[in-house]
């Protein structure tokens, strides 16, 4: 395959991809809407969580998004520095945007700050967003695609606690804007949270961790701990589906982590929504694909 053809067939597949994401939820995210319904007594409580299934079978069967709320697109990207495209990967995503935004379709999600005019594309300043991992001899590109909707982008907070305030001050950190602004997002919510250095570390690593497979664990075994009493107690808060009371408030919460200076601890807290619409593709370098987060989809 041509250079350009390779170029033209990502593109074809992006674009797709995108649509699909905006589409259907991956298949963690259904499976625990699923668990949260059966696992819920009030009458309220589980009407809501059929009507979040009926809305997913919609969205299917009409072709359409299954939020209105397409959000601002990010990609989080683990390229080989063998992977053929890397240098046009860039304008392939912009460009894939661009279709989706006519295809799918995509609501109007950028905005030019300061000039204050929406482009209409979902393309602007640094949009759609491009995060980058360089993964050394290796060809493939695995590419995660997030809808950062603006309900879900609301709860974000990020700063660095003083000296002493160790892991109590990372618990009411979270707790303090989970129980403030979780409920600008619609419950039940995937819960990152970055502990690190700084606040542009922790803000970063809040978001990465949504990208990992709801149920997952932080690989120290301490941080998974954390992560379960965090669960537990935002969970004991009680918002339930779309914030009108239930037993369980989150889907789930995720740390990720770095090493840190020792007289300070950053943390961040991103969210995700019930319509948590992330997807995990990996190209090759002939730009075959696999889809580990949707299964048995076609693009
Ligand atoms: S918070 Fe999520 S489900 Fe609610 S409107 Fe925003 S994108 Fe849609």
């Amino acid at each position: 395959m041509s250079n350009q053809a390779q170029i033209d067939s990502m593109t074809d597949t992006m674009s797709a991809f995108v649509a699909l994401v905006g589409k259907k939820l991956p298949d963690d995210v259904e499976a625990k809407l699923a668990e949260l319904r059966a696992k819920e007594t009030s009458r309220l409580a589980t009407t809501i969580y059929d009507t979040m299934a009926e809305n997913q079978a919609l969205a299917m069967k009409l072709n359409r998004p299954c939020c209105q709320d397409t959000g601002v697109l990010q990609f989080w990207i683990k390229c080989g520095t063998q992977f053929p495209l890397m240098a046009q990967l860039e304008q392939i995503l912009t460009d894939a945007v661009l279709r989706a935004t006519v295809n799918a379709p995509l609501r109007h999600n950028s905005v030019e700050t300061f000039d204050e005019y929406n482009t209409g594309k979902n393309i602007g300043k640094g949009t759609p967003t491009l995060f980058w991992d360089i993964v050394p001899d290796s060809d493939q590109c695995e590419i995660y695609t997030y809808m950062a909707g603006g309900g879900c982008t609301l709860p974000g907070k990020a700063m660095v606690l003083m000296p002493g305030a160790g892991y109590e001050g990372v618990t009411q950190f979270v707790l303090d804007v989970m129980t403030s602004y979780g409920l600008n997002a619609c419950p039940p919510l995937l819960v990152g949270v970055g502990v690190a250095t700084s606040v542009e570390t922790a803000a970063l690593l809040s978001k990465k961790a949504l990208m990992r497979p709801i149920g997952s664990h932080n690989s120290n075994e301490r941080a998974a701990k954390m992560e379960q009493l965090l669960e537990d107690g935002i969970n004991s808060i009680g918002l339930g589906p779309q914030g009108m009371s239930g037993a369980f408030s989150v889907m789930g919460v995720n740390i990720e982590n770095t090493a840190r200076h020792p007289s300070t601890i950053g943390v961040a807290v991103n969210v995700g929504c019930w319509s948590h619409r992330r997807g995990h593709i990996i190209f090759d370098k002939d730009m075959n694909y696999t889809i580990t987060t949707h299964a048995e989809v076609q693009l």
